[in-house]
């Protein structure tokens, strides 16, 4: 059994994660798994409809979740026009990372099909590299804040910050990710101080995996060659803004910000939440063009870290198929709405699971 806290969130989330979960209930129909969802409201609906996006107690909840869930499957937070200026719907998904402490972003890229990429002459063998995003510290700090505001003196301070222990456990994940699963080079994006923190830990972790190729780089260069040679990466590991920048990188080699998927870990806890890397899509929100296919393909993460992984792999192979005939919203080509595409899905999943 398996259960899951759905969090749509804001924006687009609310478009696309509906049709993840729906995915999920038919992969739970065809493969006997014995998921449960409870879907919570917080964010801009929530808001919409009661004035606050979340209860007051937000942190205590999410701290709580895991002793009645599994997995929690978020949407996106954040930015939404529905909101008035000042109101901060990112609560959630701070307490989410931050509260939960879940500091291990995994976001693979992969090419679902050849067409996809507006890469030249590249193949699904050359995009295939997963980045890992710290995912609580860097400049999550909470401590910008801007002075002396609207004069000609006004000052801002963005500190990032960045502690020995979250710098270590993010590279000891980033190796043993590797080692996992069968792979034998970990870059680390930086471009931090020479012989900070990030750099001087990444030589004194890598010494601990003798078997895998340890590659520092600066973040510029690495995301010049995931353009031009995208399969020199296997595993990317990287700090909080690198690593975010890095996977949208990624998502843009994959052919779309609407493919790609994550997961959020800490190695010490078996809570875990998976969400689509995009954001709230702003732009697109109210127009039925956003692609489900992270969301959905972030629910296939998610039953494959629960070891389902017939049913996650019977959603990639769906996605891939719905892919190959063109069944796609906008983004990749198509002329579907975000159900159709989702409804697509779930007709390939039932055609194979009939001839299986
Ligand atoms: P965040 O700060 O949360 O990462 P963002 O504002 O940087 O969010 P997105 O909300 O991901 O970025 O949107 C960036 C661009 O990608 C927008 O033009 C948006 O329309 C597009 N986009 C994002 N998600 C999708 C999707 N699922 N389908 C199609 N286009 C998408």
């Amino acid at each position: 059994m398996v259960r899951i806290a759905v969090i749509p969130g804001d924006g687009i989330a609310n478009e696309v994660v509906p049709e993840a979960v729906k995915t999920l209930d038919a992969v739970n129909a065809l493969f006997e798994i014995g998921l449960e969802h409870e879907t919570f409201d917080y964010g801009v609906e929530r808001y919409l409809r009661t004035g606050e996006v979340a209860p007051d107690n937000i942190d205590e909840i999410i701290k709580k979740l895991p002793e009645k869930f599994d997995a929690a499957l978020f949407g996106a937070g954040g930015i939404d026009p529905r909101l008035p200026a000042g109101v901060n719907a990112q609560v959630v998904l701070r307490a989410l990372r931050r509260g939960l402490d879940l500091f291990a972003n995994v976001r693979p890229c992969r090419l679902l099909h050849p067409s996809l990429t507006p890469l030249k002459n590249k193949t699904s063998d050359d995009i295939n590299f997963v980045v890992i995003r710290e995912n609580t510290e860097g400049y999550e700090g909470g401590t910008a804040g801007n002075f002396k505001r609207g004069t000609p003196d006004e000052t801002e301070i963005r500190p990032e910050y960045n502690t020995y222990k979250g710098v270590k456990r993010v590279l000891e994940f980033a190796f043993d990710y590797a080692r996992t699963t069968g792979r034998n080079r970990v870059h680390m994006a930086e471009k931090g101080l020479p012989g900070g923190l990030w750099s001087r830990l990444f030589q004194e972790v890598s010494e601990k995996y003798p078997d895998i190729e340890p590659v520092h780089m600066h973040i510029d260069t690495v995301a010049y060659l995931m353009i031009v040679a995208p399969e020199e990466f296997q595993i990317v590991v990287a700090e909080n803004r690198a690593g975010d920048i890095l996977s949208d990188v990624g998502g843009a080699v994959q052919g779309s910000r609407g493919l790609a998927p994550t997961g959020c870990f800490n190695p010490e806890k078996s809570f875990c939440y998976f969400e689509p890397v995009h954001g709230t899509g702003p732009d697109i929100l109210g127009k039925n063009v956003a692609n489900p296919m992270a969301a959905i393909m972030a629910s296939r993460m998610l039953l494959e870290h629960f070891g389902h992984t017939q049913a996650g792999d019977a959603i990639e192979a769906a996605v891939r198929s719905v892919i190959a005939s063109g069944k796609t919203t906008p983004d990749l080509g198509g002329t579907l709405s975000t159900q159709e595409v989702g409804e697509a899905i779930r007709e390939a999943l039932d055609s194979e699971a009939s001839s299986a």
